[in-house]
């Protein structure tokens, strides 16, 4: 169905029809309705699924511009990814104005990451080991994060992060929305959710 049936503001409708997006993907038309809603979700899709543009307009569409600190932190397994999402929604905000997207990840250095969040950034991607080292050092809060989307958790996981992804986690407030991204579901993931999220609607594409 098409993006004009979601309840979006029209700043974001316009960014998705610049963008050429007409109708949503499967896993779009199945998870936004939850997602604006402001559930907590569980969606097993891959790369290529449009995955990015759901969780983005999911986070965006209720962002408060004038508000600098951190709304909306996206957990991803690599800095390409990380990097290539923080792109996506940098187009999807195009029309919104004055959103600012940070990248967080690790074998960059650190003192430029904590000048610009110093600066305010309403939205963060990164991998998790330097997000928690932001947190350690006091140069990253998230106490008023309203959504945390973990992308590619069971990369995350292989990858070890999980004593990383639990501390982030623990940083947040306890009513933030969660949304859990994963191509395969292994028992960790199922641990993971039963740990941290509320009534996950699950959505398999
Ligand atoms: P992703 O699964 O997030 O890696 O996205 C895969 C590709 O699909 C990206 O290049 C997006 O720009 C594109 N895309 C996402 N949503 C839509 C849509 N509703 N219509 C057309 N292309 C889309």
């Amino acid at each position: 169905s098409p993006f004009a049936t979601l309840p979006l503001p029209a700043a974001l409708l316009d960014s998705i029809k610049r963008l050429g997006y007409e109708q949503m993907t499967p896993v779009q038309s199945a998870s936004l309705p939850v997602i604006l809603a402001g559930g907590d979700l569980i969606a097993r899709s891959r790369t290529g699924s449009g995955k990015t543009a759901a969780f983005g307009i999911g986070l965006l569409a209720p962002l408060n511009p004038a508000f600098l600190g951190c709304q909306a932190l996206v957990l991803s397994p690599t800095r390409e990814l990380a990097s290539q999402t923080a792109d996506a929604l940098r187009a999807l905000a195009r029309g919104i104005g004055n959103v600012k997207i940070l990248t967080l990840c690790g074998g960059t250095p650190f003192g430029p990451q904590a000048a610009s969040l110093e600066q305010g950034a309403q939205i963060i991607v990164g991998t998790p080991g330097r997000v928690r080292d932001h947190l350690q050092r006091g140069t990253l809060a998230l106490d008023r994060l309203n959504c945390l989307v973990l992308d590619e958790a069971d990369r995350m996981l292989d990858m070890g992060f999980i004593d990383a992804i639990s501390e982030i986690i623990e940083a947040t407030p306890a009513r933030r929305q969660t949304l859990l991204f994963s191509a395969t579901y292994p028992a960790g993931i199922e641990s993971l959710a039963g740990r941290f999220m509320r009534d996950p609607q699950q959505v398999v594409i």
